[in-house]
């Protein structure tokens, strides 16, 4: 039975559901896991995590197909993503086999609470890890956590896509050799002032420069960026200091082997902002948002596509990434993991 939720109006914000996924490192290893209820995480007050913010985390969606099957898409590269962000903050790697059973079990679990095909809402599905024992010198924890919670969330959009607006800030995401590559917690503590700030100036989301040189385009603060030339080239920006977004990574592929489009991963500069004629963030949360105007310190870039509608090459993006995880169009091999 699937709970009785007014899907089309539930917003992006958590909702407590029945079960969430365990399993403790302790003496070098990782315990069985298992399922429980208990919504609370019970830990030192010394906590790493607490003190030093050792956490990552990852974010992927479980969606219910036409023919009323549940299925992840691609959580095979959340699992090596994860491993990676554990790897750069010294933190125990949860294996991949083991986070893709442990995905099935959480999500299987909470099955009542994924919401019905046709609704635009999905299962968001939260893996994340911290340091959970006493540390006050700084170094690694030497205990851990790592965790899965779920939440049913509304359509990023509802109503259809809308056009937001971007602007260049004047502070940094990811440092040269910093963490920028990897989904760490720490990466949006800092990440909430230029937000908060942005929002009180009226734009939706701040666009990051690379910090070395301030002069290239690397990405927003939890969305990659995509643009279309005017020959109709998607180009997305190379750099080591972004989030390899896996939205980001299927839709090159979509464009190249789907629409037949030329894609391009390079360098992006500021200057070359107003050549595009489109533009829009990708990621989990709403797969795709067209961009329609980016403020650099007031001077306004506007995005051909505009601020009323979607630009043609998003729009088809968007379908056929949204038709391939939901089942309507036939997926690359491995894209699709089906749950039940
Ligand atoms: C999670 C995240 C993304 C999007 O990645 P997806 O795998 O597509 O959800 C992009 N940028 C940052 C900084 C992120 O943390």
């Amino acid at each position: 039975m699937v709970k009785g939720i007014d899907w089309k109006n539930l917003g992006f914000g958590y909702t407590k559901t029945d079960y969430r996924y365990v399993s403790n490192f302790k003496d070098g290893k990782w315990n069985g896991g298992e399922l429980i209820q208990d919504d609370l995480v019970h830990i030192s007050e010394c906590a790493c995590v607490l003190q030093y913010a050792q956490t990552c985390f990852e974010g992927l969606k479980a969606y219910r197909t036409k023919e009323n099957k549940i299925v992840c898409f691609r959580p095979d590269l959340n699992a090596e993503r994860m491993m990676a962000s554990a790897a750069r903050l010294e933190m125990p790697q949860f294996p991949k086999e083991r986070f893709l059973d442990a995905v099935k079990q959480v999500v299987k679990a909470n099955i009542d609470w994924v919401p019905p095909y046709g609704s635009g809402a999905s299962l968001y599905i939260r893996p994340f890890m911290f340091g959970s024992d006493a540390i006050m010198g700084v170094k690694p924890a030497t205990e851990y956590q790592f965790r899965i919670i779920v939440s049913p969330v509304g359509p990023y959009f509802k109503g259809g896509m809308k056009p937001i607006v971007l602007r260049i800030p004047d502070f940094d995401r990811a440092a040269p050799l910093g963490t920028g590559h990897v989904k760490a917690g720490l990466n949006y503590a800092m990440s909430l002032h230029a937000i908060v700030d942005a929002h009180k100036q009226g734009f939706n989301e701040n666009l990051y420069l690379d910090s070395g040189t301030r002069t290239k385009i690397e990405e927003t603060g939890g969305a990659n960026i995509i643009f279309v030339t005017k020959d109709n080239t998607v180009v997305t920006p190379k750099s080591n200091t972004i989030l390899p977004s896996i939205t980001r990574r299927s839709l090159m592929y979509v464009a190249e082997h789907y629409l037949g489009l030329k894609v391009e991963e390079r360098e992006v500069y500021l200057e070359e902002l107003s050549d595009f004629k489109e533009c829009a963030l990708c990621g989990t949360a709403a797969v795709l948002s067209p961009v329609g105007k980016i403020n650099d310190h007031g001077k306004e870039i506007l995005i051909p596509s505009g601020m009323e509608k979607t630009g043609e090459i998003t729009q088809k993006l968007y379908n056929t990434l949204t038709g391939i995880q939901k089942g309507n169009i036939e997926a690359p091999k491995g894209w699709i993991f089906p749950i039940s």
